[in-house]
């Protein structure tokens, strides 16, 4: 985690490709070389989500291409790991980006503004809602 990104020096890593320390970026872009898939568009700016006990979630928002295709990931600003909300949707290899990260903006608000009696002790986000091994609803082909 120390020295950041092996392509551009970026000090937010996510990505591990060939044994180097990639960002989403630079990842994305040596996918797209060896593949030939378009690279992702960048990502959106944070959402901010005021939650049902007057609290504000930053989330940012993350894009990166996942085995089965590309996922989007809203991850809350300013938490310890483990804490916080995080937020995930997935569509097939060439979904349409921009509609994909609005379906990750409604699942966000959807999940921040719903006030739980007691802590969720079960996995957020879409995959959480749906039947395993279910594709999710509306992306892909
Ligand atoms: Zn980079």
């Amino acid at each position: 985690m120390a020295d950041g990104c092996a392509d551009c020096a970026a000090v937010q890593t996510q990505v591990v490709l060939d044994g180097k320390r990639l960002c989403d970026r630079c990842a994305d872009r040596r996918v797209a070389g060896r593949t030939g898939w378009p690279e992702l568009p960048d990502p959106p700016a944070p959402q901010v989500v005021v939650g049902p006990d007057g609290r504000t979630h930053t989330m940012r928002i993350r894009l990166h291409r996942a085995p089965t295709g590309v996922a989007a990931e809203a991850v809350e600003l300013g938490c310890d790991p483990g804490e916080g909300h995080q937020v995930r949707v997935i569509g097939g290899p060439d979904v349409d980006v921009p509609m994909l990260v609005e379906q990750l903006r409604l699942q966000v608000r959807d999940e921040i503004g719903t006030a739980y009696l007691e802590p969720n002790p079960l996995p957020t986000g879409m995959a959480a809602a749906r039947p395993r091994g279910s594709r999710p609803a509306g992306l892909g082909r």
